[in-house]
């Protein structure tokens, strides 16, 4: 386990997107630090909506396509990123995506909503015990706005992180792991309220931008008041990246930097700078933090300069 690289930065999602909307520019920024970043999605993402009319067809109720189509989305976005290490939880389409609350895929089989929790912990724990990372990225109880994939992720990654730490758990998975430094992804509500201010500022100048209506902060996944906020992540130098990586989900997201639109045709800013809350771990000291990896012990002096390796983005 020698050779693995000092910081190790694990993020579990629910589906193809989530990673580039939510963390995007904290994966490009770590991984051209050389830090190694390892990204988990549950599901293909099979019942997402579809935004490019010459891509309808791969809907579920047509061809029902794509799964196999948001995989590739995933590996161009993850090419923007520079992320070589994405899995799928259990490979690809072992779990499939739950569709919105109250709908009857929730139900199937296959629906990730109706997985057992620590079944699906357990390939987890496989891969955090590989990887060892010490810090998690993943969404709160909630799922940041109630999605049953998401709420779902939150359990199973939860779940893996205790799961993985115990000595008696499950020996054949490998060693026990336990991950020093928890978050979950949020976005303070100042910076939503500023960021659909700028945004509504654009929409009225005329042909500013492709989209015509905006999304409120309420829409906003994670949300919460500025104080519960631990963690801010400058990821300005690599907005780029993080746009690029949206883009890429184009069956999904429409990017007019600094916003977006999902295929509900409702606008919302674009953050380059991303926002976290740590709820497992210390943080010690007053104001946020500004690294996943402060406080962690061994990974002091290990880390590459970003111009050595952003070359390779
Ligand atoms: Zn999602």
């Amino acid at each position: 386990m020698s050779d693995l690289p000092a910081r190790r930065l694990l993020l579990v999602h629910a589906h193809p997107d989530d990673e580039s909307i939510n963390n995007g520019a904290t994966m490009a920024k770590y991984t051209a630090e050389g830090a190694q970043v390892t990204l988990v999605t549950c599901t293909r993402g099979e019942e997402g909506e579809v935004i490019p009319p010459h891509l309808a067809h791969l809907a579920p109720d047509r061809d029902n396509a794509l799964g196999p189509y948001r995989e590739g989305e995933l590996a161009e976005a993850m090419k923007q990123l520079g992320v070589i290490d994405h899995r799928f939880l259990g490979g690809p389409g072992r779990f499939h995506d739950s569709g919105m609350m109250g709908v009857e895929q929730n139900d199937r089989e296959s629906a990730f909503w109706a997985a057992d929790v620590d079944e699906a912990a357990a390939l987890l724990v496989e891969v955090i015990r590989e990887v060892r990372p010490q810090v998690l990225v993943t969404y709160d109880p909630n799922g940041g706005y109630g999605h049953p994939d998401h709420i779902q992720t939150h359990r199973v990654a939860m779940r893996a992180a205790d799961l993985a730490a115990g000595p008696g758990f499950r020996t054949d998975l490998g060693e026990p792991w336990e991950i020093a430094k928890v978050y979950w992804n949020r976005v303070p509500r100042s910076v939503a309220v500023e960021g659909f201010a700028r945004l509504r500022d654009a929409l009225a100048e005329p042909g500013r931008l492709p989209f015509t209506k905006a999304a409120a902060v309420i829409d906003v996944p994670g949300v919460v008041d500025d104080w519960i906020v631990t963690t801010e992540i400058d990821g300005a130098a690599f907005a780029a990246a993080k746009a690029a990586a949206m883009r890429a989900h184009a069956t999904q997201i429409t990017v007019a930097e600094p916003f977006f639109e999902l295929s509900n045709e409702l606008a919302q800013p674009l953050f380059s700078t991303e926002y976290y809350e740590l709820v497992r771990g210390g943080h010690e000291g007053g104001g946020r933090e500004t690294d996943l990896f402060e406080g962690v012990e061994g990974v002091e002096g290990n880390v590459s300069a970003p111009e050595q390796n952003g070359a390779a983005l």
